[in-house]
């Protein structure tokens, strides 16, 4: 319970040595139960959390400026003498409130349309005061509206809002600023040396840091001397503190997992046979894997010949031939009379799996398909198969993850475009191998930024295939503005004649009235007009996600064979959908996706040998930087170079997927801007996980009382798999 009166307050925050920084926030004085009830609406609770709700930006107001100096539209500080003010009344009851005031070298009109209760009263003549704002030049002389005002002349460092570089907070419901300032500084200085410093000794100082209470005085409250540009860009050692003591507290967390899950028990796959097998089924493919696969190939059949679980994502572009290299991973485990489980997103997917499987490996593996449009009475006869152990491969959707699925001796598990997956269906599919865990490979077609990888998914083994099977030509890319749509459509109509196919893809289904979305293209409207009006020579189908399974099938089957010639579609097809025919990719309203959303879209032409073309319409009144943004396509087929630009334009959660429900835990640290920072803290975290391990070192104290702190807390953060 918050303290009611001031008495309480005193007595309980002169002793603070009990509870310290993880006192109630209620604790700090100026922090009442309407500021404690923001605080608690964001999540502030204790005095740590709020001193760790970190300044967004700084103001130098270390100078103040006379009258006669100030420049309209710089912020500036000024200390003034009232000469008079007066509320000026206005229709509806409303009024203004305005004060002049000067300091000798001229006079400054000062205007509040919302001003606060009494303040009028108290800007009585003569009062001294000074002011922050943006001053305007009006009939001749500058004026500030709603200015920021300390009372008195003093300019000491002592006064929060002027004569220093100030911080700036993120304005929570409207709290200003300087009420913020007010709170932390008396945080600061109750609790700020208490501080808890959960860093190694030993960490800090090879990177030469600063301690955890220094770094949270300096940040809020810098010095004078400190560089501005370098505080804006969080880019003091005060700052790098923090955003190193992030990173190392993640990576802890996600590498110590990796360690635990290392020890866990599975069953070996390889030395009796599966290694062979794997290799013989290579050797008969109607291909030769390229580099990558193979690289991929030798890594992951040296995990399953471990007896603890590989844990390993492949992460390759589009139509780097992943596929084959989980098919393979299964031939290696059903050779030993194990059972694998191939997990895909869609019911399209699947079978597109399960029918390429047997068009490249006939009869050389045992498979079998469940998806939801299984028979009941096949399902049965399936499902007691599984039970019996019978070595297969079972591919499906989600149907696998359905309680009556049971495996006798599932060894390798295989998801396939796993961002699509949540961390709770992924662990169902593991548990399903009994009390021995399955081997599992995740596939990714989102190449996914180094620094990404390390934290989302560091908990993985990370194999990349950077190479394309050969023989594919570029997909020659064009951003195209609305005015050119003509041109675009003549040049598909004469690809189309050639024999070629199409997709259209729209961001909508229908069209809709809800605000923003109101001048989009959807695809059912769209579909009509293109059938009848632009391409009425061709045949149209219309693919979207709120088809039944079965009609979704049905359309997509008709536009393999070519019956279809134009696929107009909503992002359902962005995954793994494969007709080598298709030549042409136009993504209408391609500002509203992300780059690496694109470069998948893309990756569904491209697929043949015959040039193609992806064609990004983008609207007319998008901002020069989504246009820019678009030409990093023009000029890439690179997914990885692709995924970089995205990280940094439009941040992590575009790779995420369901993986994490949010960003990721991070309040500082920036991986973009921060990434030397973190590989510093990986290396860090490596080499103190291979010599203490258990933190039993004197030196892990402060590590160790952290985690017995908060670590439950924070693993609940993370929520990997
Ligand atoms: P993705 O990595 O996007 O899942 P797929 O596994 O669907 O790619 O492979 C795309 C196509 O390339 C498939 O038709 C597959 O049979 C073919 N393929 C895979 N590996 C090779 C290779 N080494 N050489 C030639 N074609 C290959
Ligand atoms: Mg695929």
């Amino acid at each position: 319970m918050p303290p009611k009166d001031k008495s309480t307050t005193k007595s309980s925050t002169s002793s603070t040595s009990e509870t310290g920084v993880f006192s109630q926030v209620q604790y700090v004085k100026g922090v009442g139960p309407r500021l404690g009830a923001v605080f608690a609406s964001r999540g502030i609770e204790s005095v740590r959390d709020l001193l760790t709700f970190f300044p967004r930006a700084y103001e130098d107001r270390t100078r103040l400026k006379t009258v006669a100096t100030l420049e309209e539209g710089i912020k500036s500080s000024v200390a003034v003498r009232v000469l008079s003010s007066r509320k000026i009344q206005m229709r509806g009851g409303r009024s203004i409130l305005e004060a002049r005031a000067t300091d000798d070298t001229g006079t400054l009109s000062l205007k509040w349309f919302h001003a606060p209760r009494g303040l009028d009263a108290r800007l009585a003549a003569g009062t001294q005061i000074i002011v922050t704002g943006t001053p305007k030049l009006y009939l001749g002389r500058h004026e500030m509206i709603h200015p920021e005002i300390s009372w008195g002349q003093s300019t000491e460092v002592s006064d929060l809002n002027v004569g220093r570089i100030v911080p700036v907070y993120t304005e929570l419901d409207g709290i200003p600023s300087r009420s913020f300032r007010k709170v932390l500084w008396e945080a600061i200085q109750k609790f700020g040396a208490s501080f808890p410093e959960d860093l190694p000794e030993t960490c800090r100082a090879r990177h030469s840091l600063p301690t955890a209470s220094e770094s949270i005085r300096e940040i809020h409250f810098p010095s004078n001397e400190e560089d501005i540009p370098a505080l804006v860009g969080f880019a003091t050692r005060w700052h790098a503190r923090f955003i190193y003591e992030e990173f190392f507290k993640f990576e802890f967390f996600v590498l110590q997992r990796r360690l635990r899950m290392q020890r866990e028990l599975a069953r070996p796959v390889g030395v009796a046979g599966g290694r062979k097998a794997a290799d013989d089924l290579e050797a008969s493919l109607p291909f030769e894997l390229t580099g990558g696969q193979k690289v991929a190939m030798k890594e992951i059949l040296d995990d399953l010949a471990r007896d603890h679980p590989m844990n390993r994502l492949v992460q390759g572009d589009v139509g780097s031939g992943k596929t084959v290299v989980a098919l393979l991973t299964a031939a290696a485990a059903l050779a030993e009379g194990a059972q694998a489980a191939l997990m895909a997103p869609t019911e399209i997917l699947a079978e597109q799996h399960f029918k390429n499987t047997q068009k490249l490996l006939g009869g050389r593996i045992r498979t079998a398909l469940l998806t939801g449009k299984t028979p009941e009475s096949e399902r049965k006869v399936l499902l007691e198969r599984l039970r019996q152990g019978e070595p297969l491969l079972l591919i499906g959707t989600h149907a696998l993850l359905e309680d009556p699925v049971e495996f006798a001796e599932l060894a390798v598990v295989l998801i396939d475009e796993q961002h699509r997956f949540g961390v709770e269906q992924r662990r169902t599919l593991r548990k399903k191998g009994g009390d021995r865990i399955p081997h599992a490979l995740l596939l990714t077609a989102t190449p996914i930024p180094r620094t990404l990888a390390l934290t989302a998914y560091g908990d993985l083994a990370v194999t990349t295939i950077r190479e394309l099977p050969p023989g594919r030509s570029p997909i020659r890319t064009e951003v195209v503005l609305a005015n050119q749509r003509a041109r675009t459509y003549e040049l598909i109509r004469s690809e189309l004649r050639a024999g070629h196919q199409a997709y259209f893809i729209y961001p909508l289904i229908q069209d809709s009235e809800a605000e923003g979305f109101t001048s989009l293209r959807s695809a059912m409207t769209e579909a009509e007009t293109l059938a009848t009006e632009v391409f009425p020579e061709f045949k149209v189908g219309l693919l979207h996600g709120q088809l039944r399974p079965d009609e979704k099938s049905e359309i997509m089957d008709r536009f393999k064979r070519g019956e279809l010639h134009i696929l107009v579609s909503t992002t359902v097809v962005e995954v793994g959908v494969d007709v080598p025919n298709a030549t042409i990719m136009v993504i209408e309203h391609a500002e509203r996706f992300g780059l690496s959303q694109l470069h998948q879209l893309r990756g569904r032409v491209g697929r043949g040998s015959a040039q193609s073309y992806c064609f990004l319409l983008s609207h007319p009144r998008v901002g020069e930087l989504t246009a820019e943004r678009l030409k990093v396509l023009e000029g890439s087929q690179d997914g990885f170079e692709i995924a970089e630009a995205d990280l940094r334009l439009r941040g992590p959660g575009e790779f995420l997927g369901t993986r994490q429900s949010g960003a990721l835990p991070f309040r500082m640290a920036d991986l973009v801007r921060d990434k030397d920072w973190l590989i510093k803290a990986r290396e860090d975290v490596i080499e103190l996980l291979q010599v203490d391990p258990h933190l039993d070192r004197p030196g892990q104290k402060p590590l160790r009382e952290f985690l017995a702190r908060e670590g439950r807390l924070q693993m609940e953060l993370l929520k990997t798999s």
